[in-house]
């Protein structure tokens, strides 16, 4: 990883802060982790306070820890206030999220829905609107949202979350023509299977979510903060409007290769 803060001139200043949402596991605890790395203070907002203590403990004095719930309008603008208090923000990555249950759109049980479309898209949504005029003020800002092959492409069984992941997409894209001739780039990133607890946290049971992955090898979430780095560490001038992940195994949201 290349350390764009160890120059010398820059050096005495603080380093940037990035922000990480869903930061307590799976795909944004590796982005948090690597991003520190890569010479950023980072924020790790998220519910389990605990899970996210354990992920700063690796990460050291750079890490702040922040409860943050993306449901709740208020749990948003506190963690925002106190993100901003640290100093200038450069990074947003709106990573929390995942899904809730399998089932065909027919037989789909609202609170599910509700929940899906409240954390994912409400909450991306809220999240970006906080810490906008932060991202402004910095003078290069970058928000990285985490959509998913799930909301390019459709499969039985991924309505609520798919709908929910379309919505996010267009949000995303939208952004970034609004937020043009403001010094802030918008990248999405879309990942097909990732082995993190997503699928555990939307199946409600291992054997279930092992299966998920059963015959191929998935990505990892440092897969995805590998992605997640490079597109925000590319010069001032170049945005990364989408990377599109898959396992080897993988080539869209039903088509896998499974060797069993
Ligand atoms: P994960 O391990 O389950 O992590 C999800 C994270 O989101 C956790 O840190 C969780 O923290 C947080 N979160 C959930 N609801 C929240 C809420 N209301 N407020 C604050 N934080 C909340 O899953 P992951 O794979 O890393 O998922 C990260 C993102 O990648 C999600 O947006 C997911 O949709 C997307 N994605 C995943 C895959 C995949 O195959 N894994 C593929 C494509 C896209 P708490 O529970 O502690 O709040």
């Amino acid at each position: 990883m290349v350390d764009l803060y160890s120059d010398p001139m820059t050096r005495e200043q603080p380093s940037p802060v990035a922000v990480i949402t869903g930061a307590s596991s799976g795909i944004g605890a590796a982005t948090a982790k690597a991003l520190a790395q890569a010479g950023f203070r980072v924020v790790l907002g998220a519910r389990r306070i605990d899970r996210l203590a354990s992920v700063a403990a690796e990460i050291g004095d750079a890490a702040h820890v922040v409860p943050l719930d993306v449901t709740d309008a208020e749990s948003i603008a506190s963690f925002a206030a106190q993100a901003t208090a640290l100093g200038p923000i450069e990074i947003l990555v709106a990573n929390a999220g995942g899904a809730l249950g399998a089932d065909p759109v027919v037989a789909g049980d609202d609170d599910q829905w509700r929940t899906m479309w409240e954390t994912n898209v409400l909450g991306v949504v809220r999240t970006v609107r906080s810490f906008l005029p932060a991202l402004e003020a910095g003078g290069n800002g970058r928000i990285v949202v985490l959509g998913s092959v799930a909301g390019h492409q459709v499969y039985p069984g991924g309505g609520g979350y798919s709908s929910a992941k379309h919505a996010v997409a267009a949000v995303t894209d939208t952004l970034r023509i609004e937020l043009l001739g403001k010094p802030i780039r918008v990248t999405e990133i879309a990942p097909g299977a990732v082995q993190t607890e997503f699928a555990l946290v939307r199946l409600g049971d291992q054997a279930k979510a092992d299966a998920v992955y059963a015959g191929l090898t998935p990505l990892v979430a440092d897969d995805i903060a590998d992605a997640i780095c490079w597109a925000v560490t590319r010069p001032a001038h170049v945005a990364i409007a989408r990377i599109d992940l898959f396992p080897r195994a993988q080539a869209g949201a039903r088509d896998y290769h499974r060797e069993l």
